[in-house]
């Protein structure tokens, strides 16, 4: 069975339900995008199926029909995404999540780089949580210092490597006004 369905959601469109009740670390679902066909931006934005795509590096995006497609954002998000590369990622509960809630991610938890610096996603959210943001940009750097720092351990490691220095800073300020 699986761990997840699909059903109508409060928040937007299709959304993905838990099937039954799942533990905090628990792995949920695999999202493997490699053997997906490759798009450019441009020919995303004539296909009437862009609403299902998703980024998977090098300026290149899919159009993604598996389960994980169906997952909503939240600003307050009951999964994370741990990213082996950026079109391989391993979606686990960050809570524990009752059957029948519906899973949710915060999108900008993966958001970097994902127009080469040439700007970003911004989508209204409906999420409904107390912390909602209103508007998710698609741009990690943008989030609180300490949502980074929550979202920092689960990037692919290329992009660890590459931003190191922006996160010891991110860890270096925390720690300041932590111990002020
Ligand atoms: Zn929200």
């Amino acid at each position: 069975m699986d761990n997840v369905v699909v059903k109508e959601s409060p928040i937007h469109g299709l959304g993905l339900f838990a099937a039954r009740n799942m533990r905090k670390g628990e792995h949920i679902l695999r999202k493997d995008l490699t053997k997906l066909r490759k798009y450019t931006l441009e020919e995303l934005n004539t296909n009437p199926d862009g609403d299902h795509s998703d980024y998977v590096g090098h300026g290149k995006y899919v159009i993604d029909y598996s389960l994980g497609a169906y997952i909503n954002h939240s600003c307050d998000p009951n999964c994370y995404q741990k990213s082996k590369s950026i079109a391989f990622r391993d979606i686990y509960a960050l809570s524990n999540i009752e059957k029948g809630e519906e899973v949710t991610l915060d999108y900008t938890s993966t958001a970097v780089d994902q127009f080469a610096g040439k700007g970003f996603w911004v989508i209204e959210c409906k999420c409904g949580s107390k912390n909602c943001r209103g508007k998710v940009t698609g741009d990690l750097f943008q989030l609180p210092r300490e949502l980074q720092r929550i979202y920092y351990p689960y990037l692919p490691p290329y992009i660890k490597r590459k931003y190191r220095l922006h996160f010891a800073e991110v860890e270096r300020q925390l720690r300041n006004y932590l111990s002020r």
